[in-house]
């Protein structure tokens, strides 16, 4: 999962612009308000942001599905304009939405997609990447009678059929269950170990968490981070502390080293400060010191969800 920096990067995105086309002359949505940034090779990327925020679009760009309004996009060096035909080549994409013939089966959908990439017969490698995606035993089925879950890794497969260098899976597991998202972080990871850099679109944080090892945030079609995961994690150097005190409050108490206060319910005031600048104890003696008579106290460290929260609303 290393990605080296002193490698091209396997998606170059420049100054990219979507805006859709309005109706009867009004102003269409302004979906991408020129985004940057660079996919390294190698490693999980994950692109993570609230519905709406233009992860598909900027997916469906690169995919050919949607044409940009303005800005560049190199895919393994190949730009998207200029060279097409290799941008295309050098990537699998899984779409968000699944669409399937309902009358072929398994392995025809393969063979087909094969096919439409000019791959010889003797190169074809079907029947294996059923194996990969665990639907073997379904290579004869009718796509209609796939679950849900077949279907999405059936897809998987389909994505990966010219062997590219570069993976990218829109919202692999928006609306999965559990056992089915682990199938495809397995797979995911899988891929990744055998070389294939992978690009995710997801609004789960726990998900761009656990698989990425870096994260960018997009919001309103804006690019708001663009991180090695742990740093991402880092950012949650937040605290909060919770405390109630003996009579109600009208306003939360204030001061320079904290945060922020908030007032939690009549007599409960929560406390958030940076956890390398103060300490719990030093917050509690400062509310003291205010003339708070605490009566109980508990503690809570931020994490990723209210990384992203703060940084997503900022933009808001
Ligand atoms: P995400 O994948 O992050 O949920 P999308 O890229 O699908 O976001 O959508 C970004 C914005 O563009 C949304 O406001 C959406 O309504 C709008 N949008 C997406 N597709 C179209 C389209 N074909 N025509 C007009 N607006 C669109
Ligand atoms: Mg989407």
């Amino acid at each position: 999962m290393t990605s080296q920096i002193d490698q091209p990067p396997a998606i170059a995105i420049r100054d990219l612009v979507k805006r859709y086309a309005g109706i009867k002359g009004e102003p269409g949505k302004l979906a991408l308000k020129g985004v940057s940034f660079d996919v390294p090779q190698g490693g999980i990327f994950g692109l993570l942001g609230p519905n709406g925020a233009g992860k598909s679009t900027l997916i469906n760009i690169l995919a050919g599905l949607v044409t940009k309004t303005s800005g560049n996009a190199e895919i393994w060096g190949f730009d998207i304009d200029a060279n097409t035909r290799n941008a295309k080549r050098s990537i699998g994409i899984v779409p968000q939405e699944i669409v399937f013939d309902p009358f072929f089966t398994p392995y025809e959908v393969l063979e087909n997609q094969a096919g439409f990439y000019g791959i010889a017969k003797s190169l074809r490698r079907s029947e294996a990447l059923l194996a990969a995606v665990h639907l073997a035993d379904k290579r004869d089925a009718y796509a209609r009678t796939l679950s849900g879950g077949m279907k999405r890794r059936l897809l998987i497969a389909k994505a990966m059929v010219h062997s590219p260098p570069i993976l990218v899976l829109d919202e692999p597991t928006a609306g999965v269950d559990v056992e089915l998202r682990r199938l495809l972080w397995e797979l995911v990871t899988q891929l990744n170990d055998d070389g294939v850099t992978v690009v995710l679109t997801t609004h789960y944080l726990e998900e761009a968490e656990q698989l990425c090892d870096r994260i960018a945030i997009i919001n309103h079609g804006e690019l708001i981070a663009n991180k090695p995961t742990r740093e991402m994690v880092d950012m949650a150097r937040e605290k909060i502390v919770a405390v109630t005190v003996d009579s109600d409050l009208a306003v939360a108490p204030v001061h320079e080293a904290f945060i922020k206060t908030e007032l939690s319910g009549p007599r409960g005031v929560e406390v958030t400060y940076d956890k390398d600048n103060l300490s719990a104890g030093q917050v509690l003696a400062i509310l003291q010191e205010q003339g708070l008579a605490i009566q109980d106290v508990t503690t809570r460290e931020a994490d990723l969800e209210d990384v992203f929260v703060s940084l997503t609303s900022a933009g808001a």
